[in-house]
């Protein structure tokens, strides 16, 4: 490492040390701008300290509230956060899709009047791709907008809203020209959330959780000025959205905060329940399957590091699909390791005789069935891995 990089690295390693409070220092929720969520005191002041120095979204030029790092200063913001635990200070779909996607297409003023407001959590955004009949097939959708001068009006309705019932804002891919072929005629616009047209209705889950919703926009209006990218060229930008969405699953996305938080250690978890014998976990073929899930996780977090190194952009092109593939396998492995590690303990379901980690253990094994789903299916990424990375016929 260069001196220079040696230099950052004490200096980023005392701030942080100084300035990083102790109820950030530890798992818990992370800030992605909504306005209808309280925050800790310790969570704001962490939010409005890193704001201030630019490193919620480190490597955005420090005009739009970023801190202008480069890849490997903002690693070794990585790594020295991770080093005392601390949480990512602010995360959320305005830093992390929409952020980037203005970075990337929206023209000065958007980007003046923008990147500022999601650097410093000043919102909390939704994301309106899918509807009823536009899942994997995403140009299929049908959610109107008509152009009236300043406005646009829109009509239609949005399905699996994330977070929607907190939401401030919401990006919507919109059908500007119905008369166009499917894949034109769709445009990226930003849309108020609080205003009459726009009505949101929670989803209840079998976990009895609704993380997500359907939106309905009934007379709802955007400003022109708020299209992103080209009017009836939004196709190219939503997809860009994707990818940047994507490559947060994926953990290679430099633009905002990325610490992810470390889970429970499994081999903690695995002596605990299963037993130790000759100082090793008990079940042999457990610690078979566990080596192997760590071993695949390792070389994981190498390629991420090595994909963001190699990336010019905050979101690489081709590798996102594959890392978000592969993430999803192994995001839902570790549930079922830990599942398997706490054996009928881990099966617990909002029952007193059993300790909150284990009844959390259940619902966290059912939450991560929708890694595979959400961004993109599976099997969509890996029709695209087909076509794109490795160039096979459709
Ligand atoms: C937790 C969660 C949060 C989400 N949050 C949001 C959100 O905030 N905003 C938003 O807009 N959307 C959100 N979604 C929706 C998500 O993007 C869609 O569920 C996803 O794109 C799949 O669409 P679908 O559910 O309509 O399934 P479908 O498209 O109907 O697919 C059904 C099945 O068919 C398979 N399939 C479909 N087409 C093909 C093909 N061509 N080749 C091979 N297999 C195929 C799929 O892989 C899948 O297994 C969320 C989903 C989840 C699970």
């Amino acid at each position: 490492m260069s001196d220079e990089l040696e230099g950052f690295r004490n200096e980023t390693r005392e701030w942080l040390e100084n300035n990083c409070p102790e109820g950030a220092r530890e798992p818990g929720f992370i800030p992605w701008g909504s306005s209808k969520i309280e925050l800790s005191p310790d969570t704001r002041l962490w939010l409005e300290r890193m704001a201030d120095k630019g490193w919620t979204v480190p490597t955005w030029p420090e005009k739009y509230g970023g801190a202008g790092l480069s890849k490997s200063e903002y690693l070794v913001v990585q790594e020295e956060m991770q080093r005392i635990g601390a949480r990512p200070p602010l995360t959320g779909r305005g830093v992390n899709y929409i952020g980037p996607t203005i970075l990337e297409f929206g023209t000065d003023q958007q980007k003046v009047k923008w990147l500022p407001r999601f650097a410093r959590g000043d919102g909390g955004w939704c994301m309106g791709y899918s509807e009823p009949a536009a899942g994997s097939d995403l140009a299929n959708l049908q959610m109107k907008a008509v152009d009236e001068g300043d406005v646009y009006r829109l009509n239609g309705m949005k399905i699996w809203t994330s977070d929607g019932v907190y939401g401030d804002w919401i990006f919507c891919l919109v059908r500007t020209d119905p008369d166009k072929p499917k894949h034109e005629g769709i445009s990226l616009v930003l849309v108020n959330m609080d205003q009459p047209g726009v009505r949101v209705q929670p989803i209840r889950l079998v976990s009895g959780n609704s993380p997500f919703c359907e939106t309905f926009f009934e007379d709802a209006f955007a400003h022109k000025d708020d299209l992103i990218g080209e009017v009836n060229h939004g196709w190219s930008v939503g997809k860009r959205l994707l990818q940047y969405e994507r490559s947060v699953h994926g953990g290679v996305n430099t633009s905002g905060a990325q610490v992810k938080q470390e889970g429970p250690s499994l081999v903690n978890i695995a002596r605990q329940y299963m037993g130790v014998h000759n100082n090793q976990i008990a079940d042999g073929a457990f610690r078979d399957r566990l080596l192997r899930l760590e071993m695949n996780s390792h070389s994981y977090r190498l390629t991420q590091r090595r994909v963001i190194a190699e990336t010019q952009a905050s979101a690489p092109a081709l590798a996102t699909s594959i890392l978000k593939v592969k993430g999803a396998e192994f995001t839902k492995e570790r549930a079922e390791v830990q599942q398997h590690a706490m054996g009928m303990r881990g099966f617990a379901w909002e029952d007193d005789s059993f300790t909150p980690d284990e009844n959390e253990t259940n619902k966290n094994w059912l939450t991560t069935r929708a890694v595979s789903i959400y961004g993109g299916t599976s099997e969509i990424q890996k029709n695209i891995i087909a076509k794109r990375v490795l160039g096979l016929p459709d």
